[in-house]
């Protein structure tokens, strides 16, 4: 049941930075599941431009407010002003959500584990052992790509349009995890190659995102075949055409909206200690999608 608490002067504030954050769904996404649990909280989106990202950080914490999610162009910066950062926002060398305690910033990435969870969640997906094939090299790859390599995967490709950042990434996985991880050209016939002996399918990339949906998908049904689970973490349309492709390979597709509502649980938490109610956060953003 939905509890409706006024905001009162002992609400507790958490937000959003991010520029531009007009359309971001974390709003209402946060604030349903505050009413569902009766905490006296609210979410808000703060537009804050590159130059006052630090001023806006130190006045948040002089405010009392309690944390914040961090989303583009901040997510690399952010990292920089906090005194500690867990485990995957150092190896992604980006955070997405901040925590201020005892006048101390905390840190934290929360994409590489809600990836997971979603995905296990959706198609009770185990990463040891497998080979994955992770499009993109961006920040999304980074955190997707870093989790799957510390859960156990064997083998992981990125196939990135800009081949040399796709060879980086994987020379930075394969250093400091241990996986093996080699970057290839984003060509159809060369994922094709790759996709043989793969499990999973991670598209990292905008393509096909909202304005965007007619794009044509990087890799089609003929890439793909009936034990591989295609991810695109674009939620914008939740059913992408490259999950049309997929559904069309008899592939099993997993769409980008558990991602996004389980890095947002994973923040909920992390500020309010509470277990997040992940289903109320997933209708809120279906409402707006
Ligand atoms: P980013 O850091 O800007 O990286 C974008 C990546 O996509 C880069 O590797 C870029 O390649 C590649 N790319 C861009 N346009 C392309 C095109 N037309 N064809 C082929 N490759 C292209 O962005 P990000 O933060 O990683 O986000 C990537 C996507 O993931 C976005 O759609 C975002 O909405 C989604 N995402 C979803 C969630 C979720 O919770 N579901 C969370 C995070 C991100 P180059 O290196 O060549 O530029």
């Amino acid at each position: 049941m939905s509890v409706s608490v006024p905001v009162d002067a002992e609400t507790k504030v958490v937000g959003l930075v991010g520029h531009p954050v007009e359309h971001s769904l974390s709003p209402p996404m946060h604030n349903a599941a505050f009413r569902e649990l009766g905490l006296n909280y609210v979410y808000v989106a703060f537009d804050v431009p590159e130059r006052e990202l630090e001023t806006a950080i130190v006045g948040a914490q002089s405010l009392g407010i309690v944390g914040l999610n961090v989303t583009i162009p901040h997510k690399e910066r952010a990292l920089r002003v906090c005194d500690t950062v867990d485990r995957d926002a150092e190896l992604i060398g980006a955070v997405n959500t901040l925590r201020f305690r005892e006048r101390r910033v905390e840190g934290y990435n929360t994409d590489g584990e809600g990836f997971l969870r979603a995905l296990r969640e959706a198609v009770d997906f185990d990463p040891r052992g497998v080979k994955a094939v992770i499009l993109g090299a961006g920040g999304a790859a980074r955190a997707v790509s870093f989790k799957l390599a510390l859960e156990g995967a064997d083998e992981l490709v990125i196939a990135n349009r800009t081949y040399e950042r796709g060879e980086r990434l994987a020379r930075e996985l394969e250093e400091r995890t241990g996986v093996r991880a080699r970057a290839v050209e984003l060509d159809r016939e060369v994922l094709r190659e790759e996709l043989r002996d793969a499990r999973l399918l991670v598209d990292a990339t905008p393509v096909g995102m909202h304005p965007n949906e007619d794009e044509p998908p990087l890799v089609t049904a003929r890439e793909m075949h009936e034990d591989l689970i295609v991810n695109d973490l674009v939620y914008n349309p939740p059913k992408t055409r490259l999950l049309e492709e997929a559904e069309r390979a008899g592939a099993t597709p997993v769409d980008g909206v558990g991602m996004l509502v389980h890095q947002g649980a994973l923040a909920f938490e992390i500020w309010t200690g509470e277990e997040a109610p992940v289903d109320v956060m997933r209708e809120a953003v279906l409402e707006r999608l």
